[in-house]
């Protein structure tokens, strides 16, 4: 052989011999990884992924219930209050924001901050900057300030939001992934529920699931309204909410079971945004002012709270003297309290500059403003209702206090009394049970749980 021949061989059988020593090692990787080389900086980088991916995910399901006031839970059957009550944290002394209306305190719950930050002072409201009226809106762009499933959105979670109070009608940046173009009326509470879970089932993205979905029912405000609270009518509201939400819930519990991996957790979070009060005497706005017929006036009432706006076409002069003029005839009421936008409680945070009234007149618990009365005042009775109104300022009404459960599945949380909270810390605990930053301008502290990261 020649020497250039030997070092062919010998080359070829270097060759070979490294190419067996790979061929074993590689059967030595276990079938389904890819052999790679990983460069130190890589492997801390792919370490990182790898614990990404292992990072628990934890889902919330926020459901309020309208008009639910603490003590119909133990004057009702509720087998699912009961167990929310048994396994989770709750609070019986949530205190809604002011006014403890439906559209200003499930915005707050949104939101974290009060009217004068959000913009959405009553369920009915004008406008002295655009001069339009707002009757229930379902305009998202209303917000002046942003609400949990934008928070989520922008932070990179997928939400979705069905028939929460101006969670409708998205635009922007950050919307839902899923939204209601407007408020769904006229639907029963079982569809309510029974269409986000449809959502949540439908939407099968195992990569990247839908992380908060929020939803509403009706629950006991309307015969509570209608009916009074502690009519056998709100009692039988109450018991049907328990037993479609007990149904929904075990739906829900197995759909996420079937998706979950393991160190993940639910929050099943359920809350309401007022209570009742029992009413008696009804007050027509107009008469009361004296602005029944006036054009120098724009009165607005939802429950017992009336925003007087005045027109901006007087000169300041002219309404400064409308506005005293009003505020002197109040004086011979006493039952009613009147303030000027500049001089309402700094407790409120009622104080919109636009969007409140010029003048904001309050009734005690008892009274509500009508239209019904032919003179200033009519019984209840007389008027054949309504026998139940909520918008009293919390601190004045105990009555107004409403409740909020949080559950945890699999690992409950132990059946704790949460003891006193109030709205505006549900944004930021939810936030925090999502593991993101809540919006700016956002002052509540979030609810503390036993053992929550
Ligand atoms: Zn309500």
């Amino acid at each position: 052989m020649k020497r250039n021949d030997l070092i062919v061989l010998g080359v070829l059988t270097a060759v070979l011999v490294v190419g067996i020593a790979m061929l074993l090692i590689q059967r030595r990787v276990p079938p389904g990884i890819e052999q790679q080389h990983i460069t130190p900086s890589e492997a801390g980088y792919h370490g990182r992924e790898e614990a990404r991916n292992d990072e628990p995910h934890t889902t919330v399901y926020w459901v309020s219930i309208d008009g639910l006031r603490p003590d119909y839970l133990d004057r009702a059957h509720t087998p699912f209050f009961d167990f929310l009550r048994e396994t989770g944290a709750y609070s019986l002394e949530h205190e809604p924001v002011f006014p403890s209306v439906t559209f200003p305190s499930h915005v707050s719950q949104a939101t974290g901050v009060t009217v004068r930050q959000h913009g959405i002072p009553a369920n009915r409201f004008y406008d002295l900057e655009t001069g339009e009226l707002h009757s229930y809106p379902g305009d998202s762009r209303l917000l002046e300030a942003e609400p949990i499933w934008t928070t989520a959105v922008r932070q990179g979670l997928r939400v979705a939001s069905l028939g929460w109070v101006l969670a409708h009608g998205q635009t922007g940046d950050h919307v839902a992934d899923f939204f209601d173009p407007e408020f769904p009326r006229g639907l029963p509470n079982e569809e309510r529920l029974g269409r986000l879970l449809d959502l949540w089932r439908g939407d099968e993205d195992p990569g990247d699931p839908l992380r908060l979905l929020m939803g509403y029912a009706v629950g006991p405000d309307s015969p509570g309204h209608r009916h009074g609270p502690e009519s056998d009518e709100v009692i039988a509201a109450v018991e049907e909410i328990d037993a479609i939400l007990g149904r929904h819930y075990e739906e829900i519990v197995a759909l996420w079971n079937e998706r979950r991996s393991p160190p993940d957790a639910f929050y099943f979070v359920l809350t309401s945004d007022h209570g009742m009060s029992e009413v008696h005497t009804l007050v027509h706005p107009g008469r009361l002012t004296g602005l029944e017929d006036s054009d120098d006036a724009i009165l607005v009432s939802v429950g017992p709270v009336l925003n007087l706006y005045l027109d901006r076409a007087l000169p300041s002069d002219e309404r400064e003297r409308v506005l005293r003029q009003t505020l002197t005839r109040l004086e011979d009421y006493d039952f009613v309290r009147a303030h000027p936008r500049e001089e309402l409680p700094p407790e409120w945070g009622y104080a919109h500059p636009t969007r409140t009234g010029d003048l904001v007149v309050t009734l005690p618990p008892g009274y509500t403003f009508s239209g019904k009365p032919e003179g200033i005042t009519l019984s209840a009775e007389e008027g054949d209702g309504p026998f139940g109104m909520h918008g009293y300022a919390p601190a004045d009404d105990p009555n107004m206090t409403t409740v909020a459960f949080f559950h945890r599945h699999p690992a409950p949380l132990g059946g704790t009394d949460l003891g006193p909270i109030d709205s505006l810390q549900l944004h930021p605990t939810v936030a925090r049970l999502l593991g993101i930053s809540p919006a700016p301008g956002t002052t509540g502290e979030p609810i503390e749980f036993n053992d929550i990261k």
